[in-house]
């Protein structure tokens, strides 16, 4: 599988290391070929190099688009050595085998990235370097093809180790890095157009993501913004129906998500359960024997945050639920579905937008989760833990009562959707203290701690509302001071993942404060 190399075509935009390569290849005996700039340069340092007009008997034209692309090359690429019939061709056609083919593109990734003006971009597309560097790849049972000057020295080595030619091991691995570059090179193009037009990266067509619209600006308005639907036929934000309201923004679209996903946990079999959210975070979340019992129940958490917020709900909206909704701003509200006259009442409002999705998302079903990080992006599997599917253990020698047992489950339902550290402070069936995202767990407890108190003053309550709560932490309290902050706010009982170094320790500080505590042996993280 060695094939000795006699001919090579050189055709560089950049030319680091040009000369070297060169100057080795003669010295090898091997017979040099090029295209103009890099003919020049070539025979500027006193080397031999037929140019390939020479050889096609064609000028380079058209500013450089036609310059290779000729049979005499692309035969000398593309024929297979021993087959009788690509010898009889190139015999008829006097078309001469090239072995070795150095391409490096025109810049068109550098020449986007500076910012050049629209028709520099297009002049940048090489066509001819893309179509040898394929040709010689796709025939690297005989052809070595090198893209990247960091492989001049490889290939120069592999030549003096093998008395002039390639390995077919090396040949493999550099038609799979000449298809990488040209696959990244027609990726940088394609963005670049998309972009161009208003549209977006395939990465996210490549997840199989559909443009839904493109909006008038991301998170900020300075950021361009598109909504992409996958397959995915999940009722919720992507697949509502949207009977009234101005066109959902950016971030309504990422917190009516959020709302709708953290409803969908609660059973609408077994009661009517309201979220209410802002920022992507649950400010309040409970459940009722109606909506709107359970809606007055979350507003009760934090009055002050709903403002502005997105209320989801589990079961159909009413005209009872509409009105107590519509008392105060909101931005979106979502629903399985809306009777005629709670649509009637939301009408009232203009601005705010009602959406139905015709059902609940499965809390349980499997699906993706993305986010990008710089330079490249993360999949991974949605969090689908339920915290009725998991077992529970109580750690502490207290026992949960059946009350507490209800609410730290429905804390714990809680916590999975609000950003970590979340720290979750639960009473008969409602959040009264959600501590969401701080960088240290017993933050965290202390926001939810002093919520709930914010939030007693503001109903004209003497005690915190977190008085005889459950906690319910998203993952282990690292140390005891976490679990001391939510006995100290008033939680007589906690639910939490364990796991921890110091569980002993934290398992101890419950039993001598009088707490119950569960572990769920499952973490809800959520960065
Ligand atoms: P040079 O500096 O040698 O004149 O040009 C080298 C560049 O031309 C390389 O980046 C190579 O990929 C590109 N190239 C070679 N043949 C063709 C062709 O036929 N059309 C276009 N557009 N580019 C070519």
């Amino acid at each position: 599988d060695l094939r000795r190399v006699t001919r090579a075509l050189i055709s560089v935009s950049d030319k680091t290391g040009l000369i070297d390569l060169a100057r080795a290849l003669h010295g090898a005996g091997v017979e040099l070929v090029s295209t103009g700039g890099t003919s020049k340069a070539i025979a500027d340092a006193g080397l031999p190099v037929l140019d390939v007009s020479d050889l096609t008997g064609f000028p380079e034209m058209m500013d450089g688009r036609v310059k290779t692309l000729h049979p005499k090359v692309h035969g000398g690429l593309l024929a297979i050595r021993e087959n009788p019939e690509h010898e009889a061709a190139m015999l008829a056609h006097g078309i001469q085998p090239i072995d070795l083919l150095v391409v490096n593109l025109y810049p068109f990734e550098a020449t986007v990235a500076a910012g050049k003006a629209y028709d520099d971009c297009v002049e940048n597309i090489d066509i001819g370097g893309p179509a040898m560097i394929r040709a010689a790849a796709k025939n690297h049972g005989d052809v070595a093809v090198v893209v990247d000057a960091d492989d001049y020295a490889l290939v120069l080595g592999e030549i003096a180790a093998n008395n002039g030619a390639t390995t077919l091991a090396t040949r493999k691995r550099l038609a799979a890095k000449a298809y990488a570059r040209t696959a990244a090179y027609d990726a940088a193009i394609s963005n670049w157009f998309t972009k161009e037009l208003g549209e977006t990266s395939p990465t996210y067509r490549a997840i199989g993501g559909k443009l839904a619209e493109t909006m008038r600006y991301g998170e900020n308005p300075h950021q361009w913004a598109a909504f992409y639907r996958t397959p995915e036929n999940r009722p919720g934000v992507a697949t509502a129906r949207q009977l009234q309201g101005k066109t959902l923004s950016y971030n309504n679209i990422n917190d009516t998500d959020a709302a709708f996903e953290c409803v969908a946990e609660f059973d609408p079999a077994r009661a009517a359960a309201v979220a209410i959210i802002k920022h992507a975070n649950p400010c309040g979340v409970a459940e009722g024997g109606s909506l709107v019992e359970a809606y007055r129940k979350a507003l009760a958490c934090d009055p002050v945050s709903a403002f502005g917020g997105i209320v989801a709900l589990n079961r159909r909206l009413d005209a009872e639920a509409a009105r107590a909704i519509v008392e105060i701003f909101t931005e979106v509200i979502i629903a399985p579905e809306a009777d005629e006259d709670a649509i009637a009442l939301v009408a009232a409002k203009k601005n705010l937008r009602l959406l139905v999705t015709g059902g609940l998302p499965d809390p349980r079903a499997e699906g993706l989760a993305m986010r990008t990080v710089a330079g490249g992006f993360l999949l991974q599997a949605r969090d689908n833990a339920v915290v009725d599917d998991m077992a529970l253990k109580v750690v502490t020698k207290r026992q949960p009562t059946a009350q507490e047992l209800a609410d730290m489950r429905f804390a714990f339902r809680v916590a999975k959707h609000v950003k970590s550290n979340a720290i979750v402070y639960v009473k008969d069936g409602a959040t009264v203290g959600i501590g969401a995202g701080q960088m240290s767990r017993v933050d965290s407890s202390r926001i939810a701690a002093w919520k709930a108190a914010e939030a007693a003053k503001a109903a004209g309550l003497p005690e915190s509302l977190a008085k005889g709560s459950v906690g319910a932490s998203d993952a282990f309290f690292p140390f005891a001071d976490g679990l001391l902050a939510a006995a100290e706010a008033g939680a007589t009982a906690v639910i939490q993942p364990g796991g921890s170094m110091r569980d002993d320790e934290v398992i101890k500080a419950a039993d001598e404060a009088g707490l119950a505590m569960v572990f769920t042996g499952h973490r809800h993280f959520r960065h």
